[in-house]
């Protein structure tokens, strides 16, 4: 079987370095929040040009402790894409506030400015733009309307580590910007893990102080918090990973030009695109095709592990039928769940086993 990602490579490719770090860390004694930690931060503040990254137990509660570190809750709205995660919604929805979405760009896949200023109410707190695959969003564009609005703008940039944007990382291109560490996005770890960073000086602490219940000095709490920290462990296979980040995302990028290339002339097949202002890291490649189960099955029966991302739009969501959306009410993204499908992509696949990849989705039909 040809998988999607596959994670057993990754670990083999970095196996000694890993197993020493993690021994370090057991010998060292501390376990939560200690020196690996810290390391981390500041290794992924000074690289994405921030002065803020605070480490937290994964991408879903970045998102929450950013969203209530702002002060939003209940009676506040946020705007997002119906087309991403579930937990890009779900985090709004956690701290008491409602998701509003706004159709996606059908060349990008991202949310599409020109769709936000419409569905912004005098409720309308922040806007947040995913990073849908490891493409940035369209940021500077955004963050025109979020200033004309006074809105605040968090990226959810759980896809998309080491993508630039007008020679700008993301994850500095918002207020604040949310990553994950899960094991299968582009830098993760080997369990879950999650990075805040901002430039905000003040809203950093506030989030610091959330990840440990409300406190600031051990015992003496001032507000309610959360218990999300990030395991040494954790931040030393990531220390680790984080060095090899600029490898791996270029191979990405090498095999996604090699499908591009091959599959180019392939009539029912739509092919990720990249502007030139931006450096796509592929965390997946999904192509779209209105023949998607049979293109599925037949890569199937060739042992090619394929999925969908995401086959239900947020808004069409059972658990948000109470906010009264239906089909149709964005086109783009139903369209698009409709059709996408991903095919393996992850830096240890070989040119073998893309071209049988490639020449399954090249043979003719032959029914
Ligand atoms: C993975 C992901 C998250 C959540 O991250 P976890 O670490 O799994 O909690 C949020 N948003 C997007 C777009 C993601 O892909």
């Amino acid at each position: 079987m040809i998988n999607l990602v596959d994670l057993r490579r990754q670990f083999k490719s970095v196996e000694q370095e890993v197993l020493q770090a993690i021994a370090e860390v057991i010998e060292g004694g501390q376990y939560i929040l200690g020196p690996k930690v810290k390391e981390l931060e500041a290794k992924i503040a000074g690289r994405l040009g921030v002065t803020e990254a605070v480490a937290v137990a994964n991408g879903t509660d970045a998102l929450v402790l950013t969203l209530e570190a702002y002060g939003i809750g209940p009676g506040d709205e946020v705007i997002t894409t119906p087309f991403t995660f579930f937990a890009s919604a779900e985090a709004i929805s956690r701290v008491g506030a409602v998701p509003v979405f706004a159709d996606v760009d059908p060349v990008s896949y991202n949310i599409s400015p020109s769709e936000i200023e419409g569905k912004i109410t005098e409720k309308t707190k922040a806007i947040i733009p995913v990073h849908l695959f490891g493409l940035p969003a369209d940021m500077d564009e955004i963050n025109e309307i979020a200033q004309r609005h006074g809105l605040i703008v968090i990226e959810d940039a759980c896809q998309a580590f080491g993508a630039m944007y007008k020679n700008q990382a993301v994850g500095s291109l918002g207020d604040a910007a949310c990553f994950s560490f899960f094991p299968t996005k582009n830098l993760g770890t080997m369990g879950d893990g999650g990075i805040i960073t901002t430039s905000d000086r003040e809203l950093a602490d506030k989030i610091r102080k959330l990840r440990t219940h409300g406190t600031t000095k051990k015992y003496f709490h001032d507000r309610i918090g959360y218990n999300s920290r990030l395991d040494e462990m954790h931040a030393a296979i990531l220390l680790i990973n984080l060095a090899k980040i600029d490898e791996w995302n270029q191979r990405r990028r090498e095999l996604a030009e090699r499908y591009r290339t091959s599959l180019a002339g392939v009539s029912d097949l739509t092919l990720p695109v990249e502007s030139d202002h931006c450096t796509h890291i592929y965390h997946l490649f999904c192509i779209g095709s209105q023949r998607r189960e049979e293109r599925m099955k037949k890569l199937l029966q060739a042992q090619i592990q394929t999925a969908v991302y995401y086959p239900r739009c947020l808004h069409l969501q059972q658990v948000y039928a109470p906010l009264g959306y239906k089909t149709g009410d964005f086109s783009v993204a139903e369209a698009l769940s409709e059709r996408l499908f991903a095919v393996p992509m992850h830096p240890f696949l070989t040119e073998q086993e893309q071209d049988q990849i490639i020449s399954i989705l090249k043979q003719k039909d032959e029914n």
